[in-house]
């Protein structure tokens, strides 16, 4: 047996209520126990000394495009590979590699890619699988998707996509005010695929509706968004105040101002996720709508258009503390265990829980990562 004990940390453990001083215990691969500072260590165990540094779980980006949207639609297994090491330096250690709107013919080929690509997958961080986002989502709310891919919902067409992805496609963001959105909702139940509202317009009452239906998640809430106004509180007044579901925002404090971060955080709590939906152009720097530029944190289009993200989900969790929207461990939560829990990974991923996955990060001071750990190896180190 191979142990490894972390010693001497801040035990960010998200299922406790407050970080704790002391060691952790890993055992060929998986957490075996967190050890106060009073018991005994193991002595046969190789040693990290963490030195009151922090340690907590991997972190989980349910909406991550990277370089695979820039790729050949058939051919995402070396962007997939690319993408996978670049994050683990975020402390990230399993993400949805995450679609923009295709045509029909586009988006056949980049399912069949990408499920062929998360099945082969295996350096770097783990690819969970598929996250849709669009082509069923609303024109009038395209962010930075082209909006002459965004569709109704067809169901044989609708079928056939996720039949090519079986297995693979784990989210579908979608507006519930689209055409289809109804049919869309029952057939991803049917098939244990997590439905997210997004892209959307729709009315409160809509996106009630969609929740009755069975949506449960709220993907960038605020952008991509009707606005919040008290008569017509439109789909962020239902998001915030429904406990079915819950949200993911980017905390960059560009896409979202600090302010209403904290409001979304008192609002839901443990259901406020964390992702960057960040975007990896490389030397090319296009998107169909034009040449991108970077601004700080995020990527615009020409005209300014916010289009993704240039945010490492480590900024993501630092932000939300420094904004007071979260304490670390809060902030921590909402990027794993929280993301884990929507997917159902929760015994494996997000926790550190006795027997789950050592997939660890250890964290500097300043909330940037120091160390990154997958299944009890190091794999990445400042
Ligand atoms: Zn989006």
């Amino acid at each position: 047996m191979t142990q490894t004990l972390f010693r001497n940390g801040l035990v960010l453990d998200p299922e406790h209520a407050e970080p704790r001083a002391g060691s952790l215990l890993v055992a060929d691969g998986r957490i075996e126990a967190f050890l106060s500072s009073e018991e005994a260590t193991p002595e046969a165990a190789q040693v990290v000394e963490l030195a009151g540094r922090a340690l907590a779980p991997g972190f989980i980006d349910i909406h991550f495009h990277g370089a695979t949207i820039f790729d050949a639609l058939d051919a995402p297994a070396a962007s997939l590979r690319q993408d996978a090491a670049s994050i683990l330096r975020h402390g990230v250690t399993a993400f949805l590699p995450t679609t923009i709107a295709l045509d029909p013919a586009g988006l056949r080929h980049r399912v069949e890619g990408l499920a062929a690509a998360v099945a082969d997958h295996k350096e770097g961080a783990a690819a969970l699988g598929v996250h849709l986002e669009g082509p069923w989502i609303s024109a009038n709310a395209p962010g930075a998707q082209p909006p002459e891919a965004i569709r109704p919902y067809e169901p044989a067409e609708g079928r056939d996509v996720l039949d090519r992805g079986e297995g693979a496609i784990r989210m579908v963001t979608l507006a519930p005010e689209a055409p289809g959105a109804q049919e869309l909702l029952a057939e991803l139940g049917r098939r244990g695929v997590v439905p997210a509202l997004g892209h959307t317009k729709a009315s409160a009452e809509v996106t009630l509706d969609g929740f009755d239906r069975g949506a449960r998640h709220v993907t960038h809430l605020f952008n991509a968004m009707g606005s919040f106004h008290h008569r017509e509180p439109g789909a962020i007044g239902a998001a915030l105040a429904d406990d079915r579901a819950t949200c993911d925002l980017i905390c960059d404090g560009v896409h979202v101002h600090p302010a209403a971060v904290r409001a979304a955080a008192r609002a839901k709590g443990e259901k406020l996720l964390l992702i960057t939906d960040a975007i990896d152009p490389g030397a090319s720097g296009e998107l169909e709508g034009g040449r991108l530029t970077e601004d700080g944190p995020v990527w615009r289009l020409p005209g300014g258009t916010l289009a993704g993200s240039r945010l490492p989900l480590s900024d993501a969790i630092a932000n939300a503390a420094a904004f007071g929207a979260m304490t670390q461990l809060e902030a921590v939560r909402a990027a794993s265990l929280g993301p884990a829990l929507l997917l159902g990974i929760e015994s494996e991923r997000g926790t550190l829980r006795p027997k789950a996955r050592a997939d660890l990060v250890v964290l500097e001071d300043d909330g940037s990562v120091a160390e990154t750990w997958m299944g009890g190896e190091r794999v990445y180190s400042a």
